[in-house]
């Protein structure tokens, strides 16, 4: 799955949302998340976001923000 990190925070951006072909962000407390179990890892949000804040969840380091993502998708409103 795509992951969103620190980048969007505050960021009012939706470009990811309105290309997601699965609708699978959701609004998490200040950034938008993804589900991971929703998401088909198309890469389609990637090059869409200005802030670059979206990262395939294969590069290292982002264990938290996978975290934060799951967490969020499963608690906040889908966007
Ligand atoms: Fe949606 Fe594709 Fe981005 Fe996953 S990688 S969040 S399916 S646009």
């Amino acid at each position: 799955a795509y992951v969103v990190t620190e980048n969007c925070i505050k960021c009012k951006y939706m470009d990811c949302v309105e290309v997601c072909p699965v609708d699978c962000f959701y609004e998490g407390e200040n950034m938008l998340v993804i589900h991971p179990d929703e998401c088909i890892d198309c890469g389609v949000c990637e090059p869409e976001c200005p802030a670059e804040a979206i990262k395939p969840d294969t590069e290292p380091g982002l264990e938290q923000w996978q975290s934060l993502n799951a967490e969020y998708a499963k608690s906040w409103p889908n966007v």
